[in-house]
């Protein structure tokens, strides 16, 4: 009898741990209901990113980018291209040739910033910059040319030209001093002059949506939306002119960079953050910003499941109540270890090679747990950002006086890309929450890239009209 009140008290306990378990995941669970009140709240705070009365106090800064239109296959020309900000630094020289056999072809290097780097100061940022585009230079033997150049800077600048952006706030992992506030063009161009090896002309800062944009535009042109999801998460797309109020004139269409990123940021998603997205925001080096990225982007999702993991070992129920070194250190779980532990392809035991991997010791109950918790956690993000889509798309379709719209959006970021569910999931909200729009999705191929040389190159054509 003894024995048996000790096998009911075990099986207790297990139910009891798992009833536990769940009740903390029911908090990322969202209802539909919820979704569409997400949907809803985005949509509220594009109004007033984009009206000239509240832009100032919006969080979702609705940011014009001096981008009039689409490629329309005339663009033609050498361009150098930069993309700061997303996984990797990268240099880019990219040949575009217009006419009946156009084409783009691109070279680019890889470099690194190193941390040191990304949060020491602007001065020594810039200069690492343009240390790294004149190794590029020399290795294409290309120094005397004056190309002209696309910055894409995937940070929120406030533009008041095509080659004009002041940085916002950095996002993501960048907090180097002295650029907040300042046009980072000039900045960029002070640190070539300092250098005095070789001369650029900047034509453009990119945000990184815009560039996604134009490169799908350019070869589908009902694309008028860009989306990231990747270290962070934005989207822009085509607004009309006459709602962009803080832009003079009224006619035709100018892309806006949203920055949906700081969506939430004035306390509008509250009731659907955890605990644990708030331990994320108050470890992160922008505590109070960006708090929408912080519960959908790469940068971010393994930080919330290292908070659950967490609280899930003190309460003793993984890893046998022992937290680690390892579970204490910031951004172990990167986008690929958590597409890999969430890859349907992997059986348990693999799972508990990938914790092993990363210095975690686990029983096979354990590997279940956490895989359960990075598949609720993903789940979750794709579901917000597609009811951050579903909003822009039925934003355009009421521009446009529709009952049905037809648009293609394109796509970019490591989590789109890399993560086994994150796109289906992400596709299937947009479907459900925005039944009156047909949405198709595009793989970009290296739209920081191609996208930032286009936008140059129409850049380049506007200012030989303008000479005239
Ligand atoms: C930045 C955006 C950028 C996005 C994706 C965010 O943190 O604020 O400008 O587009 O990341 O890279
Ligand atoms: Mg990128």
């Amino acid at each position: 009898a003894k024995g048996a009140a000790m096998v009911t008290a075990v099986a207790y306990r297990l139910t009891e741990q798992a009833r536990q378990i769940q009740q903390t995941m029911a908090e990322f669970r969202l209802s539909k209901t919820q979704l569409l009140e997400v949907k809803k709240r985005m949509r509220v705070e594009i109004e007033r990113g984009l009206k000239k009365d509240t832009h100032k106090e919006a969080t979702v800064k609705m940011l014009p980018t001096f981008v009039r239109s689409t490629p329309d296959g005339t663009e033609n020309g050498d361009f150098l291209a930069l993309d700061l900000g997303g996984t990797n630094f990268r240099v880019l020289l990219v040949k575009i040739r217009s006419g009946k056999r156009r084409s783009v072809e691109m070279h680019n290097k890889i470099y690194a910033i190193p941390i040191e780097v990304m949060q020491g100061t602007g001065e020594e940022l810039f200069d690492h910059i343009v240390h790294c585009i004149s190794d590029f230079l020399d290795y294409m033997g290309m120094k005397s040319a004056r190309l002209p150049l696309g910055f894409t800077f995937s940070f929120p600048c406030l533009q008041t030209s095509l080659d004009a952006g002041i940085l916002v706030t950095w996002t993501k992992g960048f907090k180097a001093t002295d650029c907040e506030g300042e046009d980072v063009v000039e900045l960029l161009r002070e640190a070539i002059k300092r250098k005095e090896e070789f001369e650029l002309d900047v034509v453009a800062i990119v945000n990184d949506t815009v560039g996604t944009m134009m490169t799908c535009a350019y070869e589908e042109p009902t694309c008028e939306v860009g989306l990231i999801a990747g270290t962070g998460s934005n989207a822009c797309y085509m607004e009309e002119m006459k709602n962009i109020e803080i832009v003079e004139g009224n006619e035709g269409r100018m892309c806006v960079n949203m920055e949906w990123g700081a969506f939430g940021d004035n306390g509008c998603l509250d009731d659907i953050r955890t605990k644990y997205d708030q331990a994320v925001d108050e470890n992160s080096l922008n505590e109070g910003k960006q708090r929408y990225e912080k519960m959908c982007s790469g940068m971010y999702l393994g930080e919330i499941v290292r908070q659950i993991l967490i609280d899930l070992t003190k309460r003793g129920f993984l890893f046998r109540g022992q937290i680690s070194e390892t579970l204490k250190t910031r951004g172990i779980f990167e986008t690929k270890f958590l597409s890999q532990i969430e890859s349907d392809r992997l059986a348990l035991l693999q799972v508990r090679s990938i914790l092993q991997q990363l210095g975690l010791d686990s029983t096979c109950d354990d590997s279940i747990i956490v895989k359960e918790v990075c598949g609720t956690v993903s789940r979750r993000a794709a579901q917000i950002c597609g009811a951050g889509m579903a909003a822009v798309v039925d934003k355009i379709r009421e521009n446009r006086g529709l009952d049905h719209l037809d648009i293609t959006v394109g796509v970019d970021g490591t989590l789109y890309k890399l993560h086994p569910h994150f796109s289906r999931i992400f596709l299937q909200t947009v479907k459900e929450l925005a039944p009156k729009c047909d949405v198709n999705f595009l793989l970009s191929e290296d739209g920081s890239g191609k996208g930032a040389a286009l936008i140059t190159a129409v850049g380049c054509r506007q200012r030989e009209l303008g000479a005239q």
